[in-house]
């Protein structure tokens, strides 16, 4: 095709490569989902169905896109992990960005119905996405850890918070002035066991430890081949055993077979 007079543009395309080396992760979070929850019935602090739409989604995102090793999601943000050699769009950072982003906005709109059932959708959600760079395995457990912790610090604000007002009847306002000063995440524990009766250890794991999605090999019934299927499970992403029972995710091994039963939710 003869080039047109107007093909030089081309050139101003702002080009942004991710540094060879180091692992990709893209993290996903809701624009003002705090308004979307509000505004949509979800459940207080945490709604079962709507932390299963977003793995459903973010599911859908490792389907598509085979060179994610690892998922991570609570609350309203999933965060993707990628194989640290990766060579997807040439590693360049706006298109892995946008096409992570788009797959899962689409997709929490295509399983909305199943997961919230005739709870209409009022408006089209967002989420905004950004993407960080770590040039070492520990730079990555960390931030995994970094998201396990800041959802228990902030689940055991809001377990507390809500606790105080439907259980206590106590305003909003209240209850945020009554543990506005309690900044140790300890002495949360011991206010809400002491005055509600809510052993924390208790709650559900996949409130207090949110969602981790891993790629695993399963034999097909029929043939006996196997092909990969992505498993959520609830785990301490904090210490090294998940690290080494899933070291295939850093690269260190082929993918493994999954075995029934080596998880926790019962599958
Ligand atoms: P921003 O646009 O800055 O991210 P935001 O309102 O989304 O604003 P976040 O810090 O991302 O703020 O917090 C997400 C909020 O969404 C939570 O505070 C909670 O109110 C709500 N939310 C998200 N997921 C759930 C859920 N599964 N169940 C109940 N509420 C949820
Ligand atoms: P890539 O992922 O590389 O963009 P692509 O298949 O989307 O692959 P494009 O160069 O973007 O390739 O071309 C879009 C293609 O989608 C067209 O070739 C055409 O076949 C199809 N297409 C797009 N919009 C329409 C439309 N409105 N009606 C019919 N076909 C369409
Ligand atoms: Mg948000
Ligand atoms: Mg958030």
């Amino acid at each position: 095709m003869a080039k047109s007079k107007y093909e030089y543009v081309k050139n101003f395309e702002a080009e942004d490569k991710c540094l060879p080396n180091c692992w990709i992760v893209v993290n996903l979070d809701g624009k003002c989902f705090q308004r979307f929850a509000e505004m949509h019935g979800f459940e207080k602090p945490n709604d079962k169905r709507s932390l299963e739409l977003m793995s459903r989604s973010a599911a859908a995102v490792m389907e598509e896109i085979r060179d994610i090793v690892l998922a991570y999601g609570q609350s309203d943000e999933y965060s993707f992990v990628f194989r640290k050699d990766t060579g997807l769009f040439n590693r360049r950072t706006e298109k892995i960005l946008t096409i992570v982003n788009s797959l899962f906005s689409a997709a929490f709109v295509f399983y909305w119905k199943s997961f919230l059932g005739f709870t209409n959708m009022l408006y089209p959600p967002a989420f905004e996405g950004h993407v960080y760079l770590f040039p070492s395995e520990l730079n990555l457990k960390d931030y995994l850890s970094w998201r396990q912790i800041e959802l228990h610090a902030n689940n055991l604000y809001s377990s507390a918070f809500w606790a105080m007002v439907l259980k206590g009847k106590l305003s909003p306002k209240e209850a945020e002035e009554k543990l506005r000063p309690i900044a140790f995440v300890s002495h949360r524990h011991e206010l809400i066991l002491k005055d509600y009766g809510i052993i924390y250890g208790n709650e559900p794991i996949l409130f207090r430890k949110g969602t981790t999605l891993v790629r695993k090999l399963v034999p097909l019934p029929g043939d006996g081949k196997f092909h990969q299927v992505v498993f959520p499970l609830c785990i301490d992403l904090t210490n090294d055993e998940f690290w080494r029972e899933n070291s295939e995710i850093l690269g260190l091994k082929p993918l493994t077979v999954f075995k029934p039963g080596n998880n926790n939710l019962g599958f």
